[in-house]
């Protein structure tokens, strides 16, 4: 991603109000069950991390491998989620005439009951493609952990989502688009720039997609026009994994969804739930005044999405990790605990956003917490 200092239209800014759906907060009860991921994000054996902290440049060995461990991981552990592909393919201004390969993959469970057009849906997004220089570059921040963390939080939220569906379906509810809540993980192909950042070199895949769904039209009956409509917050993660961050809000349409991942973050570390011990909170902007937004932002894979009205909630480390874009950004270089933190974090609000209040389960929480 690119930094970029201007203001943004407040004509656009006024685009991006979300609807404000019911919200319940999770339990410190149910706050306590969420899970970490331990040595599932181990850098050398975990099967979350470790297979993708390899290059995994678009047109090489590489992505294909990537590709591999998140189709066989949904495949096999998630059979209730669905599994597309979004393909397109460009020119770079490095790699001459050959057409490149940009393959978003696209993971979803929408309530059973709904009809094409009918659910809104969280949406958490993260780019799996690595920069092609300097050569060998890994990427671990950005973004294989982002990645693997959204992994993490598909599986443990799963059995939530079975079981809402199934009560509802048991009660004859549903069928309202408030209620008609799903959740959809992309993971994007060709955020990084081949030679320079610019709008057409950088965010291949993300490009493609907005444009492709922008035009993608549901049944005229349909509640939402088309799949940006149905996106109820688009929730990007970026360059998270080393130690200390600070992500701060950008947007305030959606600041009060930052404003909820903020209280998560601060009542687990009150709890003593966060294993990391940074100088601040990750999330320190919950206070921001509305007077002071609209100063800048990161250009990154939410720009076609945002030109298009829909909402962003921004996770990237600002400043970037020291290591951003350097060989450094490798397994070696991550904070697991800062790593574990998100992955509890973002957990935490996906099972607050999708209302699992409704199904809190009374398992016994785990020794120690
Ligand atoms: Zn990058």
């Amino acid at each position: 991603m690119h930094l970029m200092r201007i203001a943004l239209p407040l004509v656009l800014l006024s685009l991006l109000t979300s609807p404000a759906l019911a919200y319940t907060s999770l339990s410190d009860h149910f706050l306590k069950l969420v899970p970490s991921g331990g040595d599932d994000f181990d850098i050398d054996k975990g099967k979350l991390l470790a297979p993708i902290l390899i290059p995994r440049v678009p047109g090489t060995p590489g992505q294909v491998a990537a590709q591999e461990h998140f189709v066989n991981f949904f495949h096999k552990e998630l059979p209730s989620w669905s599994i597309e592909w979004f393909n397109s393919t460009g020119k770079t201004p490095v790699t001459g005439d050959r057409e490149i390969p940009f393959q978003n993959l696209l993971f979803k469970r929408e309530p059973p009951w709904v009809k094409e057009g009918q659910s809104n849906l969280l949406t958490l997004v993260a780019h799996y493609d690595s920069k092609i220089e300097p050569k060998g570059f890994i990427g671990a921040t950005d973004s294989a952990v982002p990645c693997a963390i959204l992994m993490h939080v598909a599986r443990s939220i799963d059995r939530f989502v079975t079981q809402m569906h199934d009560e509802m379906a048991a009660l004859g509810e549903g069928g309202t688009v408030p209620m008609d809540m799903g959740v959809q993980i992309l993971l994007l192909d060709g955020e990084e720039a081949f030679l320079q950042w610019t709008e057409t070199d950088s965010l291949y895949g993300a490009r493609a997609l907005a444009e492709r769904w922008e035009t993608s039209y549901h049944p005229a009956n349909a509640f939402y026009k088309n799949p940006l409509d149905q996106i109820s917050l688009f929730v990007l993660l970026d360059l998270l994994g080393s130690a200390s961050p600070n992500v701060p809000s950008t947007f305030l349409p959606t600041h009060w969804a930052y404003q909820a991942m903020a209280k998560i973050e601060h009542r687990m570390r009150q709890l003593n739930l966060l294993e990391s011990k940074p100088a601040g909170p990750f999330l320190p902007d919950a206070e921001k005044k509305a007077s002071n937004f609209g100063r800048g932002m990161v250009e990154d894979d939410h720009i076609p999405f945002m030109r298009r009205g829909v909402p962003i909630l921004h996770l990237i480390a600002t400043p970037f990790p020291t290591v951003w874009h350097t060989m450094n950004d490798d397994g070696a270089h991550l904070d697991m605990p800062t790593v574990r933190d998100w992955a509890r974090i973002v957990t935490a609000f996906a099972l607050e956003w999708l209302d699992m209040m409704e199904v809190e389960p009374n398992d016994e929480i785990p020794a120690g917490r």
